[in-house]
């Protein structure tokens, strides 16, 4: 059995998902550790996960659950939608979600991104992100994603938003403005899914947004799903669209996948019982 004493601080990193508990990943190595411009940006090796990315001290990924999060985000709207050709991902630097987002047949992804240095490190560290960035149909736009939106002249199908947490660059992108000017970037019909945040240590956020999303989107429907190294365990997302509902899936998710499934997907729309505030759907 491990000696489960005294460990030096130096070998651990840890989140704090309050200010007096949290999760702990013992370090194998770091191989990355400086500040950007915007934020702290760490790369760390740990022997279950493998590298974990942290912005600002917060697990944005790792290389063994990625696929939970980033498969729940994306093939929601991918098998709703009838033919979804236009895409806008806005943040989501590690790559993962645009790597899903290739899986289908799609004309055109633009991808913005604040953080240049996200990239480069994560293009050093997480190799599905070199490969996202050489297919052809992906137009990197380093820019702050609420800018982009307020000047972009292109609609788009489905507008997925891979945020951070709302401290540091990525405050505007969970405003009531925001929301407003995806919505008038959008096609229809049209799908934004955006991350809403852990249903437990962030339920007072998620009523907030729910109650000024209902104003400005006809169907508005919140889902959960796993990802083990989210605070809890537990993430959850919002479907916006003016015409499409969610629980109707009209084609095939695309091969190769380990979480999403049919299965998965009407699960994840089941909300338990302290979510039943975001329950009432208009149609
Ligand atoms: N969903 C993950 C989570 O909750 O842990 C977040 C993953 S993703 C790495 C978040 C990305 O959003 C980061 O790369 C960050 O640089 C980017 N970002 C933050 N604010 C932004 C903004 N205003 N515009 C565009 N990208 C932004």
């Amino acid at each position: 059995m491990k000696d489960e004493g005294y460990k030096s601080f130096w070998k651990e990193k840890r989140e704090y998902h309050t200010d007096n508990c949290g999760l702990f990943f013992e370090i194998k190595s770091i191989l990355y550790a400086q500040n950007s411009k915007f934020q702290r940006i760490e790369v760390v090796e740990n022997e279950y996960f493998g590298r974990i990315l942290f912005l600002d001290g917060l697990v944005q990924t790792t290389e063994r659950d990625e696929y939970f999060y980033h498969e729940m985000l994306v093939h929601p709207a991918f098998v709703t939608h009838p033919q979804p050709q236009r895409v806008l991902v806005i943040g989501g630097g590690d790559g993962g979600v645009v790597k899903e987002v290739l899986r289908y047949p799609v004309e055109k992804v633009d991808f913005v991104e604040i953080d240049e240095k996200v990239i480069r490190v994560c293009q050093k560290y997480f190799p599905w992100l070199k490969k996202v960035l050489q297919d052809k149909r992906v137009e990197l736009i380093l820019q702050d994603g609420f800018e982009y939106i307020q000047q972009a002249q292109e609609s788009y199908d489905i507008i997925l938003v891979d945020s951070s947490e709302p401290v540091g660059p990525s405050v505007s992108l969970h405003e009531k403005k925001f929301y407003q000017l995806l919505r008038d970037n959008l096609s229809q019909p049209g799908i934004v899914v955006a991350q809403m945040g852990s249903p437990f240590f962030h339920q007072d956020e998620l009523f907030r947004k729910f109650e000024f999303l209902r104003t400005i989107f006809k169907k508005v429907f919140f889902y959960t799903s796993p990802v083990p190294t989210y605070p809890a365990g537990e993430w959850s997302y919002a479907f916006l669209s003016e015409t499409i509902d969610p629980t109707q899936i009209i084609r095939r998710p695309a091969g190769g996948l380990k979480y999403y499934s049919p299965q998965a997907h009407q699960r994840a729309f089941l909300l338990p019982k302290p979510l039943e505030k975001l329950r009432q759907n208009k149609s």
